[in-house]
């Protein structure tokens, strides 16, 4: 996936470049590759970014440590501020920033623009937070659980040992 040059979206009929999605997303472990589509429209001082698809994921469960798969379906929007001039006067800028504070990004209006980029940030932030790969898996036998029964199997053998002495 090309970086996208902001002004050319422009040309695109109405204003409007959309991506058709088939891709493995190397960043998170996809079994399948992301299918869907992007569309990135140019509203003249902002950019318009929306995406829907599905990818399936491999996951480790949290709590019994296996990994699993999972469907992910992402659909969501963004809107990208664009920064027209670098050089302009005080009071302008005070009114951008007031403006600014709804968008969560902003571009410069004759940059670029990073598919790649952006549609892994907002996979990753479809992942979901608590991982289970079921609701009834079991907490594995933990370490401290193993060595425990160590010790005991330890001192079952010396009591074994101690009825094998002669009285
Ligand atoms: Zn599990």
């Amino acid at each position: 996936m090309k970086k996208i040059y902001i002004p050319h979206v422009l040309q695109f009929s109405q204003k409007t470049q959309t991506i058709i999605l088939d891709n493995f997303i190397t960043e998170l472990v996809t079994l399948t590759p992301f299918r869907g589509v992007m569309m990135i429209r140019h509203g003249g001082t902002f950019l318009e970014i929306s995406i829907e698809g599905e990818t399936i994921i491999n996951l480790i469960c949290d709590r019994c440590l296996q990994q699993y798969n999972y469907r992910l379906n992402l659909k969501t929007f963004e809107n990208i501020w664009l920064n027209k001039s670098s050089n302009s006067n005080q009071k302008f800028i005070q009114e951008k920033e007031l403006i600014v504070e709804d968008f969560s990004e902003t571009l410069s209006s004759e940059g670029y623009f990073d598919p790649k980029v952006w549609m892994y940030e907002q996979l990753s932030l479809s992942v979901p937070l608590r991982k289970l790969c079921s609701n009834d898996c079991q907490i594995p036998v933990s370490i401290d659980k193993k060595s425990s029964i160590s010790i005991n199997n330890y001192w079952k053998g010396l009591e074994n040992f101690k009825k094998k002495l002669p009285k």
